[in-house]
């Protein structure tokens, strides 16, 4: 089954302590889509400004993803300035444009409006809810948003994940919405607010997964060459979400290789600056990695 997605479509400037890049094509919709185009067919719903390179557009059809919901309008494209320092599971924020995202309004082409797998990228959260309002009746809607939007729109984002099945969010993000310093009380906490599941991203230390009171734990896995953590938590999301659209299956098994998919995922996009290794990958390369995961978290039980 097709995935339909709402996310940003940016360029990025960024800094980590093995390069920098100007301008570079990134987004949450952009990581997102690139990775679970692997899986299934996507359909992108974004904004992006006149000085928008073709050869980004280009690149995201060369993945098979359906652009009719991407807008061009006059102005700038959105723009984030981020750096890492050696601790690379936190970006610093130095700079968020919103640009032509100031003024979006998402329009969801008819085409798309029964799609039952939808990704709420993420954006500000007025917007996601505003693409769920267009969606007729979704058989699974995961959300990710991140710190700018709980410190500038915690309400809304309340407001929103009434809506949502499964969140899929950072660490610090989880304590920083639930204003708990314990990650076990916090999932808890935002799960009685509607979403029924927690994916917490946690960088080099894997992500947990908390399912109606059970926890599950994927590893990253430990790689010798990584340069630009950025995009990792979206292409989590898109190995994540892409599985279970490919499957069409949300049982607990499915969801926890969806988990290992997702780490996947992101554990190829922090090898290459922005999209550059998703880019380049192949089916055979994934699943060799998938099996590099269940060998690397395999024990026997004792007597
Ligand atoms: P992550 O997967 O968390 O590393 O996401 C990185 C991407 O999020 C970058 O490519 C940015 O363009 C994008 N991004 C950063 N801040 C925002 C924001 N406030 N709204 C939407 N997208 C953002």
């Amino acid at each position: 089954m097709s995935i339909l997605v709402v996310g940003s479509v940016a360029l990025d400037s960024v800094k980590t302590p093995f390069g920098t890049r100007e301008d570079a094509l990134g987004g949450s919709g952009t990581y997102f889509s690139v990775s679970a185009s692997y899986f299934t067919s996507v359909n992108l719903v974004a904004v992006v400004g006149s000085d928008f390179p073709q050869k980004h557009i280009n690149l995201l059809k060369r993945h098979a993803i359906d652009v009719d919901g991407l807008q061009r309008v006059p102005g700038k494209t959105f723009r984030w300035k981020g750096r890492y320092t050696y601790d690379l599971n936190t970006a610093e924020t130095l700079d968020t444009q919103l640009n032509v995202f100031a003024q979006f309004k998402p329009s969801i082409p008819e085409k798309y409006k029964n799609s039952k797998y939808v990704f709420l990228g993420n954006i500000d959260p007025e917007l996601q809810l505003e693409v769920l309002k267009q969606v007729k009746k979704p058989d699974l809607v995961v959300c990710d948003t991140m710190n700018f939007w709980i410190s500038s729109k915690k309400k809304e984002l309340i407001k929103t994940l009434k809506h949502v099945d499964i969140l899929v969010i950072n660490e610090a993000e989880v304590r920083q919405l639930a204003e708990e310093k314990n990650l076990v009380k916090a999932a808890r906490m935002i799960c009685s607010w509607g979403p029924k599941s927690l994916v917490v991203k946690r960088g080099e230390y894997g992500a947990l997964f908390f399912n109606k009171g059970h926890i599950f734990s994927a590893p990253a896995l430990p790689l010798e060459d990584i340069l630009d953590p950025t995009g990792a938590g979206d292409s989590f999301a898109g190995g994540f979400v892409g599985y279970l659209a490919k499957t069409g299956d949300i049982s607990d098994k499915s969801l926890r290789r969806a988990i290992v998919f997702g780490s996947v995922m992101a554990s190829f996009n922090v090898e290459d600056f922005s999209v550059g290794r998703l880019d380049r990958l192949k089916w055979p390369i994934i699943k060799k990695r998938f099996d590099q995961f269940k060998v690397l978290t395999h024990f026997d039980s004792v007597r």
